[in-house]
């Protein structure tokens, strides 16, 4: 629920002495958390990595030129309230722009939590007839905000109209729910899922102390249900840049039966300078990664271009040309060159 920087103060999250400069934040961007994160951060760790998530702090008032209000270039595809058509194939339906916490870094700060942030009756129905319209649109990744902030009724409302598109194949699910609210996925929320289609959800977690036995319950439910869970990963400086916790939370996702779909380079949004990674640091965890845990454990690097050019895997690259041979030199875990021969009827590189 949304927070008040003096209910932060009365939580023990915020020194009384720093409620001014929480304030000035909160008039810029939203500021939320759910109590079962609250009960998981420790005040006196000033490193604590669930509150970095969602506490704010001054940081956030220092903007970069290279920061920007819409770091993915969603507006530019937008061609209506609460779709995003940026590949041919798959459309994102944004039916509510509230989220049960507000995770600082958030690519879609400048929007979430503001007025006007749910889509109305005539709006969903306007973003139903686009995909209808569409048969090149196989895929509908509902997102937001959070989709299963909405009441499983509007849920099922949703799900029925999609799993009635003939050309559709899947609807997606993004949201942080089952990790920060996961007593919010009832039955009833899991029964609103069901469809003829695929149905996929993928959640959102960044370190291993989210991964909680009702979380873990909550995954569970959706996954009896026949839901396929992958989840996706911010690569968020000072909370989980370090091969250690990445591989414990990789591993804990994996034996939930959730599979690490994406590692996320984090978005050039206004304020998150201080959560960035070098992309350099990101491979370099990675390839640590690479040598020590399973192919479950391994999700996609990626980047999500500046300006709306779209996701591009940016993982280190295991595989070079050699130029006078056209051999291939490939690299084992432990960066040990081997040759490979080059391709018959390619021409030399
Ligand atoms: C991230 C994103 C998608 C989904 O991309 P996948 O690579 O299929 O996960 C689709 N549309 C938009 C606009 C996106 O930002
Ligand atoms: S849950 Fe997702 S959309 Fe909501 S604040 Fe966090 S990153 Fe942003």
């Amino acid at each position: 629920m949304t927070k008040d920087p003096d209910d932060l103060v009365a939580m023990g999250l915020v020194e009384p002495r720093r409620v001014e400069e929480i304030r000035r934040v909160a008039a810029e961007y939203a500021v939320a958390l759910t109590q079962d994160m609250a009960d998981l951060i420790y005040p006196a760790d000033s490193g604590d990595p669930i509150a970095a998530q969602f506490v704010p702090t001054a940081a956030e008032l220092a903007d970069l030129p290279e920061e920007r209000p819409d770091p993915i270039g969603d507006e530019r595809w937008s061609p209506m309230p609460g779709i995003v058509h940026r590949y041919p194939d798959r459309v994102l339906l944004k039916p509510t722009l509230l989220c049960p916490v507000y995770c600082r870094f958030c690519f879609r700060r400048e929007v979430v939590g503001k007025k006007e942030a749910m889509l109305d009756r005539a709006a969903l129905e306007r973003a139903f007839d686009y995909v209808r319209q569409r048969p090149q649109i196989w895929e509908v990744i509902v997102s937001g905000g959070d989709p299963l902030l909405l009441g499983p009724r509007r849920i099922a409302e949703i799900v029925r109209a999609l799993d009635q598109i003939p050309h559709l194949g899947v609807i997606r699910f993004h949201t942080r729910i089952p990790v920060v609210d996961p007593r919010r996925v009832s039955s009833a929320l899991v029964d609103a899922l069901a469809a003829e289609k695929a149905v996929y959800v993928v959640i959102h977690a960044n370190h291993p102390r989210e991964l909680t036995v009702p979380a873990r319950a909550a995954f569970l439910r959706l996954s009896r249900a026949g839901i396929p869970l992958l989840s996706q990963t911010v690569l968020l400086r000072g909370v989980n840049d370090d091969p250690a916790v990445l591989e414990v939370l990789f591993r804990g996702l994996v034996a939930m039966r959730v599979k690490p779909y994406y590692l996320h380079q984090v978005d050039l949004a206004r304020g998150t300078a201080h959560f960035r990674t070098g992309i350099a640091a990101g491979q370099r965890l990675v390839r640590a990664l690479r040598g020590r845990v399973s192919g479950l454990c391994q999700p996609i690097y990626v980047l999500d271009i500046p300006g709306g050019y779209g996701k591009v895997p940016i993982g280190p690259c295991a595989i070079f040309r050699d130029g006078a041979s056209g051999a291939w030199i490939v690299q084992d875990r432990a960066g040990i060159g081997h040759s490979y021969p080059p391709d018959p009827g390619d021409e030399a590189a």
